[in-house]
């Protein structure tokens, strides 16, 4: 599917004042970004901007301020300061967001000049979208562009308040997320292999359902596995479970047949007597999970059997680890399945705020095709959801 939606490409910014929703919503460490991936992503549409000679003006959320006022600990101005750093670009902070201080700084905005405004929840009718919110910061600029992707799933003041007052345009990075992230359930590369993982089947139902459309194999790991394991009739002793669940998990793998869609599930585990550090692995076959032990990772036959499958696959998908991999002797089905991914030519994507961080502890994040930025917004996609940022858009 090809992104639906007006780009900046489409609008003419030069010398214009455009105003830009983008995810700075950055860790910091010691008043400092401590992880920087966000920023540099939202640097192509900063560019652009700058190259085509706009009045770029940055407007963002970092963190979970109460909305009561300012909180110098949650300021956007490291922000700010890695965006010059990272671009060598000046770039001027204010802070404030709302009042006549922000009004100042946008009228002495030249053409080619960027500014970033001050935490846009440092009130809370930023969250609440509130009309007053969306047309303060609406007046700054004469072009509305929203490049926030990992917030395009929030209907918020600054996502998509603009965009009822200013013509609205995608940035880029907002493009390339959409277009990666739906293109995968219209016309994928075949075999499509899709791997899921993480903690819940709770928390991944209508992204196991929507892969299930569209996959030619999925890949079930994780503490999910075993309450798939329930619905096959294994015993999983003292493993992650949701018994709520289990009759939507026997559902979806009879889906999975009827569809033709292939799921594989593990076929060997390793499993500790507790959940820790402490805790020393040993490998059973899934059907031989002891009553006092808990699944933690995918066992060796598994891994040779998902591997097996990656390196056959044109396109992967990949969401949730398929271990605790957060513990260094739980983390070999997850590193292993990561590596298969990183060395096969097939087009990989990956979302997923914790399978993020483990192709980042493995050091494989440059082999990966596409990582996407956003968690929730990546996740909704996958869901076949639409996102109210996007479609409060112009149409192309
Ligand atoms: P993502 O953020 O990539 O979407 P999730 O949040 O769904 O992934 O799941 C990640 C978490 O799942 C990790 O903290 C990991 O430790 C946990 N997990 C994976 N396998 C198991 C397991 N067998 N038992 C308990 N927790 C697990
Ligand atoms: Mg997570």
């Amino acid at each position: 599917m090809a992104f639906t939606k007006k780009t900046v490409r489409d609008a003419d910014v030069d010398g214009r004042r455009v105003l830009v929703r983008v995810d700075f919503n950055v860790p910091l460490r010691d008043g400092a970004v401590a992880d920087d991936t966000r920023i540099r992503a939202a640097i192509p549409t900063i560019t652009y901007l700058k190259e085509h000679n706009a009045r770029t003006i940055l407007m963002s959320h970092l963190g979970r301020p109460k909305g009561d006022g300012p909180e110098p600990e949650l300021s956007l101005r490291p922000a700010a300061d890695k965006l010059a750093e990272l671009t060598g670009f000046d770039v001027t902070f204010v802070d404030d967001t709302y009042g006549e201080k922000a009004a100042a700084a946008v009228a002495a905005l030249q053409p080619g000049g960027i500014l970033v405004l001050e935490n846009v929840r440092f009130d809370k009718r930023e969250k609440k979208n509130d009309p007053e919110i969306a047309q303060r910061l609406a007046s700054y600029g004469d072009i509305f562009v929203l490049d926030a992707f990992g917030t395009a799933h929030r209907a918020q003041g600054s996502v998509v308040g603009p965009a009822a007052y200013l013509p609205a345009y995608a940035g880029f990075l907002l493009e390339k997320e959409v277009d990666t992230l739906t293109s995968i359930f219209a016309d994928p590369a075949r075999p499509f292999v899709a791997i899921v993982g993480g903690s819940k089947v709770s928390s991944k139902i209508g992204v196991l359902d929507h892969l299930i459309d569209s996959a030619d194999t999925l890949i079930i790991g994780g503490g999910m596995a075993y309450t798939f394991f329930l619905a096959k009739g294994y015993s999983v002793g003292s493993s992650l479970k949701e018994e709520d669940w289990v009759e939507r998990a026997g559902e979806m793998i009879r889906k999975a047949e009827a569809k033709g869609c292939k799921i594989l599930l593990p076929i060997d585990n390793v499993v500790a007597d507790h959940f820790g550090e402490d805790a020393t692995g040993e490998v059973v076959d899934s059907d031989q999970i002891p009553d006092d032990r808990m699944g933690m990772d995918i066992g060796p036959k598994t891994v040779e059997l998902y591997c097996e499958a990656v390196k056959g696959a044109k396109t992967v998908f990949w969401n949730g680890p398929m271990g605790v991999f957060e513990m260094d002797q739980f983390a070999k089905g997850t590193e292993a399945v990561a590596r298969a991914i990183a060395d096969s030519d097939c087009t990989s994507i990956i979302g997923g705020g914790d399978s993020v961080a483990a192709i980042n502890k493995f050091g494989l994040a440059n082999k990966m095709s596409w990582i996407s930025t956003g968690g929730g917004a990546s996740m909704e996609l996958v869901e076949g959801k639409a996102l109210p940022g996007v479609e409060a858009l112009l149409d192309a």
